[in-house]
């Protein structure tokens, strides 16, 4: 099969739906407050001391809660017990991940049963599955051994030694890429490979960093990153600040972009796509971006700055009574 030609960054298919740019503080009232995870309610596996007086009281308020993560790695049940295991209110439902959406995104353009190689964590392997994809994870190819051996890469034990070229039997419709803790050079040149031979390149987010206590750690980004050069392809990504996720919270939220209010801790992805897609939107600054990145001239403009979530129920307050007003 022919490599593709160069692909563009392309918007989510779902965009369309959504009004893009829409001013945030029309007419409707607050319906859904949707937190971003790490950097907001937690900072690694340490939960933020202002996160569960701010989520109870978002519940207190009867308003709607959503947790939404970039993060791929964990599984949506998983994700839910995490933080219900850290006493905060927390199921299923309340929770979307870009490994979901991912999921669902590739079973609606490629159908069931479609194979696909899978750069990432065990969490976005549950979700392919559980969406009637076959999903199978790079570094358990007979390619990643072989390549393994011409690259003089240490091999994961236990794969079947072949000699020769690469092998592209079974060859994958798509390439998803996450972060992926146990990323090497053979997993490298497995996705460099599927893509180059026409597997579509999907990101699940294009995070170039990850907070955890006390620093940052590479995002599934750099990794994304390393494959678009190896491949010489630049991914469609699903995450944030794509609208996917957006969109799945607007339905849920009645079909109003401005009922809903997202709280991220980041510029680029949570502020980016929150005001994209028409939401209301608050910059924690518990995790990524700073005050100073505000001054910065490309820089989305949220609605609010919070220094911590201990804000958060002035600002529903005023949101509240602002549109009782009217
Ligand atoms: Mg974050």
């Amino acid at each position: 099969m022919e490599p593709m030609s160069e692909e563009p960054l392309i918007p989510h298919p779902s965009v369309g739906d959504l009004s893009v740019g829409e001013p945030t503080t029309g007419g409707s009232s607050l319906r859904m407050v949707a937190f971003d995870i790490d950097g907001v309610v937690l900072r690694g596996d340490t939960l933020l001391p202002a996160a569960p007086p701010a989520l109870a009281d978002v519940l207190g308020r009867g308003l709607l809660l959503r947790y939404v993560t970039n993060n791929s790695t964990r599984h949506r049940v998983e994700v839910a017990e995490r933080l219900a295991g850290l006493g905060l209110p927390a199921e299923p439902g309340m929770v979307l991940t870009s490994a979901a959406a991912t999921a669902s995104y590739l079973r609606s353009e490629f159908g069931e049963g479609a194979s696909v190689l899978v750069v990432g964590g065990d969490g976005l392997v549950a979700e392919l599955r559980d969406a009637g994809l076959e999903p199978r994870h790079a570094r358990s190819t007979p390619q990643a051994s072989v390549l393994a051996q011409h690259s003089g890469a240490p091999q994961h034990s236990g794969a079947p030694q072949q000699s020769g070229a690469p092998q592209h039997s079974g060859a994958p419709a798509a390439v998803v890429v996450g972060l992926d803790v146990g990323f090497d050079y053979a997993t490298l040149a497995v996705a460099q490979a599927a893509i180059r031979a026409g597997a579509r390149f999907i990101a699940t987010n294009a995070d170039a960093t990850f907070p955890v206590e006390g620093g940052v750690l590479p995002g599934g980004g750099a990794l994304v990153a390393a494959i678009a050069v190896a491949s010489q392809r630049e991914p469609l990504v699903i995450g944030k600040p794509q609208l996917g996720l957006a969109r799945a919270l607007v339905n849920e939220a009645g079909g109003e972009a401005a009922a809903v209010l997202f709280v991220g801790d980041r510029l680029d992805t949570d502020i980016g796509m929150a005001v994209a897609a028409g939401m209301r939107s608050a910059l924690v600054l518990t995790g990524v971006s700073t005050r100073a990145d505000l001054a910065v001239a490309d820089a989305a403009s949220p609605d609010f700055v919070l220094e911590t979530l201990a804000e958060l129920s002035g600002v529903l307050d005023g949101l509240l009574a602002d549109t009782r007003l009217r």
